[in-house]
Order: structure tokens, then C-alpha cells, then sequence
């Protein structure tokens, strides 16, 4: 049984959801869904609080989906309100992802688009609806939705449904809904008015609340560095440890490979002993290390996400984030190992250009500019490793055609050049 089976498992999940999260890349709950899973699987009412990107959608789409179990009657059981169309799309496009192996149907109701395909929808039959609320009131006094069925009503995204005056039509909305019915309220923050939105819609709900990530708190200075490729990471980490009173660094890498080169080359160069900790290499291995590096024995700790999970370690002086990690979660893990409890920790990010893709994600989720520091001017700038100018220029490509559909890339571009001239 691997980790995501056993935590997810534990929590009261269904085999067909973990295998949906898993392919999503879930590797274990984050504790909002540690928190919300099980009591809205018992079928509590309940208000959960936590800040963004911290995984409140699954929290709440994976007990709705167990509850419903498969498609029935071809009316809606089950309602997402969310405050914008950007919202309702991403969070109809999770609720697919996490009905995978389901039959159940979802359709997005957004204002802003054709409502005759919304219309369809409807008709064809379906079990989940992810609306925001005009163009569900819309579709309701048409006659096209039919609510007497609805079992499960969520309010997403609660603070931001306050900000945009949406309670007049929450308000007839409610009395368009059935009585009894399971009620959820997700919001990233628990205000007045967030509180007097829940105490109308809610029965006794239970309050789980996650108290903000250690990204915003201010024990953490964090810091941003451009740099061009792997090997002038290298030489600039061993440079900082050279010179800087860092006495507890724990360093992140993407992949298991890269943290053993980052090992190798450290080893030899800077004061202090120098550890790496493997998956492969058992929990104990991993568990003693951690130990020797808490106790002081080990000065730098070399790991990946997946080698450092579930293993508690405080008291770190700086997170190096030496790739950027491609999730806020894992972002939010690994410097939350830092500048806990009142002690001033430092978190220093090296991107190389294709991670400021990342790195911007990242800053819109934590809801702050990550300062940017400027390499010393007598940093080598090193050669790329074999290959590693091509996948660069390769994931450059990539984002800029998830930005723009259109985009041929880079690789196109300069083919139909030599085209153009003759030369292919
Ligand atoms: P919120 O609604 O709290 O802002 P989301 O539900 O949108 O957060 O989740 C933020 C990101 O984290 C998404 O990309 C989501 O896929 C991812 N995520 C959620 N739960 C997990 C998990 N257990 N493990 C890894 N990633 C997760
Ligand atoms: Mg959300």
C-alpha cells in the first residue's frame, strides 16, 4: 500500500477517487482535507477555512462525488456555486478529473458564453452542476434547472462571493432549493459578512480551519534568484555556503538524480557534512538522517518532495529551493520548514527560466511578489549540461503554447526559416 492509499484511505476515501487523485499526482491530503473529508463523508454540514492553494476543491468535490456514487436520475444532486466564470471552469475541469472513474455527469453554468450548449447539457442529464449564481437564476426561471432534487449545495470561494454582492441572488436562490440538503461553505478567509452567509445556508455546520501557511507568515524572509542553468546553481549554493552564516540548510531538488549531483559536488567543497536522503533508501535511512541533521551532526540536507514527506524537521535555518517546485503545495511544505515558532527562517528559490513560469503561479497563490536578488556580478555563468539547453528551450515552448494556443514554437519557427531559404 503506498502513502496515498493509506492516508486518503484512512480518511474514509473510496479506491476509485484515490486512483483519480493519484493520477492527478496526489501523494497524500493536505490538512484541509485531512480536516473535511471525513465529516462531510459523515455528512455533517460544514465551514472550512483555509487560504488558497491549499486544496479545498478536492476537500470538498471528493465526499460529494463518494455521497452521489454513480449517475441516476437525470436532475442535479448536487450544486458548486463559485463567484466567477474563471472558477467555475477550473473547478468544473477538477470535478472531471476527480469523477475519472465514475459515471457521474458534471456541466459548468457560467454567464459570459453561449447558453444553448449549458442548455443541452442540462437536458442530456446530469448529476453535478458547477454554476455561478446569475446564470444559474437564469437557467432555473427558464425552467431549464431543476432543483427539487439537489442534496448537496456548496458555496466556493464564500469571501469573494461577499466582495461581488452576489447575496440578493443567494438569497432567491435558497428559496428555490430544497429544505433538506447537505450544505458546505469554502472560503479563504472568515469575516462578517462570510460569517452571516454561513448562518443563513448552514445547519449546525462544524468549523475546520487551517491557520495560514508559513508562506505569509513573517517569520520567513524568502528570496528569488535568476539563474541560467543546473551547473551555475551549483556553484552558486556552494558559494552562499561558503559564505554565509548558514547553519541548518536543508536543499530541494526535483528529481532523485539531480539531488545526487547536488551531493557529489557539495560533499567535497563546503565546511560541515553533507547528507542526501533517497526514497529508495527506506524510512529508517531517511528518519536517521533527518535526526543527525536536527541534532546538529549534519550541516546540509540534500532531499526531494517525495524523500522529505511526512518527516517533521523544525528549526532549519534556510530552505533552498535549488528547483522550483511545480506545485504551490510542495512550495508551501518545503518552506514551511523553516522559521517555525518565532524562529526567523530563510527560504531562497534559485529559477532558472523556464521555473519563473512556476515561480509566478507561485507568487499569485501566496499572495505576494517573492523578492528578487540580483547574482554577484563575478558569478561564473556555467555551461548547461548535456541536453539541458534543449529540454529549456523545449519547456519554454511548451508554456508559451498554453498561453497562446496559436503559438507554433520555437522549434517551427526556426525549421520553417531554413525552409523559407531552401536549406531543408
Ligand atoms: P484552493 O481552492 O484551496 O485555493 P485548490 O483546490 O485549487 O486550492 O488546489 C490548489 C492546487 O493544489 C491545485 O493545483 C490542486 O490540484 C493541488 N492539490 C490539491 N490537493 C492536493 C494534494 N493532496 N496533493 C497535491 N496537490 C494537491
Ligand atoms: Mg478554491
Amino acid at each position: 500500500m503506498n502513502s496515498a492509499e493509506k492516508d486518503f484511505h484512512s480518511l474514509g476515501v473510496t479506491r476509485q477517487f484515490i486512483n483519480a487523485m493519484e493520477d492527478m499526482g496526489y501523494e497524500e491530503p493536505t490538512e484541509i482535507q485531512v480536516k473535511a473529508i471525513p465529516r462531510l463523508l459523515a455528512g455533517q454540514d460544514l465551514i472550512g477555512i483555509a487560504q488558497t492553494g491549499t486544496g479545498k476543491t478536492a476537500a470538498f468535490v471528493v465526499p460529494m462525488l463518494q455521497r452521489l456514487k454513480y449517475a441516476s436520475i437525470d436532475i442535479p444532486r448536487a450544486i458548486i456555486l463559485e463567484p466567477t466564470k474563471e472558477l467555475v471552469i477550473q473547478t468544473e475541469s477538477m470535478v472531471r478529473k476527480l469523477m475519472a472513474y465514475t459515471d457521474l455527469r458534471a456541466v459548468a453554468i457560467y454567464g459570459g458564453a453561449a447558453i444553448k450548449s449549458q442548455r443541452q447539457a442540462l437536458e442530456d442529464g446530469v448529476d453535478i452542476i458547477v454554476a455561478s449564481p446569475g446564470r444559474f437564476m437564469e437557467l432555473y426561471l427558464s425552467g431549464h434547472l431543476k432543483t427539487k432534487k439537489l442534496e448537496v449545495l456548496v458555496l466556493d470561494e464564500a469571501d469573494r462571493l461577499m466582495d461581488m454582492g452576489f447575496m440578493p441572488q443567494l438569497r432567491s436562490f435558497l428559496e428555490v432549493i430544497p429544505v433538506k440538503r447537505q450544505n458546505m461553505l469554502f472560503s479563504a478567509t472568515f469575516g462578517e459578512k462570510v460569517e452571516s452567509l454561513s448562518s443563513e445556508f448552514l445547519e449546525f455546520p462544524t468549523r475546520v480551519e487551517v491557520s495560514p501557511q508559513a508562506s505569509t507568515a513573517d517569520t520567513i524572509e524568502q528570496r528569488l534568484y535568476h539563474l541560467p542553468n543546473f551547473k551555475t546553481k551549483l556553484f552558486f549554493i556552494e558559494r552562499l555556503l561558503n559564505a554565509e552564516d548558514m547553519p541548518r540548510v536543508l536543499i530541494f531538488c526535483r528529481t532523485k538524480d539531480r539531488a545526487d549531483r547536488v551531493f557529489r559536488f557539495l560533499e567535497r567543497k563546503v565546511e560541515g557534512e553533507v547528507r542526501v536522503i533517497h526514497s529508495n533508501k527506506g524510512q529508517n535511512t531517511r528518519i536517521n538522517a533527518f535526526r543527525a541533521f536536527q541534532e546538529g551532526e549534519v550541516r546540509v540536507l540534500v532531499a526531494t518532495d517525495v524523500s522529505a514527506r511526512g518527516i517533521d524537521v523544525a528549526l532549519v535555518s534556510h530552505v533552498v529551493n535549488l528547483d522550483i517546485p511545480r506545485t504551490i503545495i510542495d512550495y508551501t511544505h518545503r518552506i514551511g520548514r523553516t522559521g517555525r515558532a518565532k524562529n526567523q527562517g530563510v527560504a531562497i528559490s534559485f529559477a532558472d527560466p523556464s521555473e519563473m513560469f512556476y515561480i509566478k503561479k507561485i507568487q499569485v497563490l501566496i499572495q505576494m511578489q517573492i523578492p528578487l536578488l540580483k547574482a554577484p556580478k563575478d558569478l561564473e555563468v556555467m555551461d548547461f549540461l548535456p541536453r539541458e539547453e534543449r529540454e529549456l528551450a523545449m519547456e519554454l515552448d511548451r508554456q508559451k503554447k498554453l498561453a497562446d494556443p496559436t503559438f507554433k514554437g520555437a522549434f517551427h519557427e526556426r525549421k520553417s526559416v531554413l525552409k523559407r531559404k531552401g536549406l531543408l
